[in-house]
């Protein structure tokens, strides 16, 4: 008997029939003898809906009342959900955010959780009953109001939840079966992973993979909570990802060779991710001297902007300028021009250029610490392709390159042939979001 968070997302309930046959799955957990705490998304695209709702209303809305509005979205399923489960014969019970002790920070649409306090929570399950908690919202202590976790948080509430509870594993179903090598949508030959360790997984959520959310991995990884990420719509296994001195369940580490295998071995390579969400901003004859890319970025970080690669040119004799380019999220670079834009003359650039049409390709494995030539091999791979670089960055564990956007799924599909990452068959792609 193991106490289980499970984890649904927006797709997963997003009508009364996916309801029920949710409701089936939780019921099936409870009756194979565990402890179970859901939590829950809103219904399909509740959230998207109602911010709709919210633009139409008024331009800009408080953020206190934006979180009011938003996390009705997770009470409506979590109630629903709840009411499903009791038609089956058994006894559910439904919290809010603030019900189920989900304590944050007082940042409205992207709260921190501080604390989890989950007496309720407790209560009922030691009085026998399935616990279904609302995701995505908190509640904080100062200003007794309701916070939101920011887009896709109910991958951090499970987890909270799994961390606060002690829970043996935090299932989070959504509508793909796994984490893959590459995203199967553009990669046809894409493998699910039985395993990742958790710090692959940051990297690869961090540049472009959308299975999980980054802030629910950092939260497992320091918590030390076993995610398993599988699909509502089969009976997979899924994904286990695991942190530091976790080994995946028997079940796993007999049907896959990478867990068989002696960490010496281990693949190098994790997967490969993509991301075309991201902007080049080139500043245009910047002056040479020291002190200058301190001024750009002090800019460009009071925009608000998020920059992820930065290169600088070596300057022209003749000149003394150079050019610095970096990427930062597509959503953000207007602001960022702007910003640049006004400061001009105070910097003493000559011109701007906004590129959007970039795509960004990385490889991800914990085994480039003690293996060389993974960067030979992903340069030759583009280079036949006749893929040209624009940008190159590198972590300990991770390769990203900058390309032309419409370059980066033929691009991904050579890297992930050069890695020796290619599954015999396609990959199922259920029609969804990801979610
Ligand atoms: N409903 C929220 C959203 O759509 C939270 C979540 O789905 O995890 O962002
Ligand atoms: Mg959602």
């Amino acid at each position: 008997m193991a106490l289980i968070v499970q984890k649904y997302g927006g797709s997963s309930v997003a009508d009364a029939e996916s309801i029920k046959r949710v409701a089936k799955r939780i019921v099936d957990t409870r009756r194979a003898g565990h402890d179970v705490v859901v939590a829950v998304s809103a219904m399909g695209d509740t959230t998207d809906e109602l911010l709709d709702l919210a633009h139409q209303v008024a331009p800009i809305s408080a953020p206190r009342e934006l979180d009011m509005l938003l996390s009705s979205g997770e009470r409506i399923s979590m109630a629903l959900l709840a009411m499903a489960i009791h038609s089956m014969g058994f006894e559910a019970r439904s919290f809010t955010g603030s019900q189920a002790g989900m304590i944050t920070d007082a940042t409205h649409g992207a709260a921190r959780i501080v604390d989890v306090t989950p007496v309720r929570l407790r209560e009922a399950l030691d009085e026998g009953a399935i616990v279904i908690v609302a995701g995505f919202q908190g509640f904080n202590r100062d200003t007794r109001d309701i916070t939101t976790l920011g887009r896709g948080g109910s991958d951090t509430t499970a987890v909270a939840l799994a961390a606060a509870l002690d829970a043996d594993v935090c299932e989070i179903y959504s509508d793909v079966d796994g984490i893959y090598t590459a995203d199967p949508r553009v990669v046809p030959q894409a493998r699910k992973l039985d395993v990742v360790s958790s710090e692959e997984m940051l990297e690869l959520a961090a540049n472009g993979a959308k299975v999980l959310y980054i802030r629910a991995v950092e939260y497992a990884r320091r918590h030390g909570v076993m995610i398993n990420a599988r699909s509502t719509f089969s009976s997979g296994q899924g994904t286990f990802v695991l942190s530091p001195g976790m080994t995946a369940p028997a079940s796993i580490v007999t049907a896959s060779p990478r867990t068989q295998e002696s960490p010496m071995e281990e693949p190098i390579v994790a997967g490969v991710a993509t991301d075309l969400s991201q902007a080049k901003i080139t500043v245009i004859g910047v002056p040479d001297v020291p002190g200058k890319a301190a001024e750009i970025f002090k800019i460009v970080a009071k925009s608000g902007a998020n920059v992820d690669m930065i290169v600088q040119n070596v300057s022209a004799a003749a000149t003394g300028r150079t050019d610095i380019s970096f990427t930062l999220p597509k959503t953000d670079a207007s602001l960022a021009l702007r910003a640049l834009a006004a400061e001009q003359a105070d910097v003493g650039f000559e011109s701007l250029v906004h590129d959007d049409q970039i795509g960004k390709l990385s490889v991800v494995g914990a085994g480039m610490r003690t293996h060389s030539g993974v960067s030979a091999t992903l340069f030759e791979a583009l280079s036949t392709a006749g893929v040209n670089i624009e940008m190159i960055s590198t972590s300990e564990i991770r390769i990203s390159v900058v390309v032309r956007g419409d370059d980066l799924a033929g691009a991904a599909r050579v890297v992930h042939t050069a890695y020796g990452l290619d599954g015999d068959t396609e990959a199922v792609v259920y029609a969804g979001s990801g979610r």
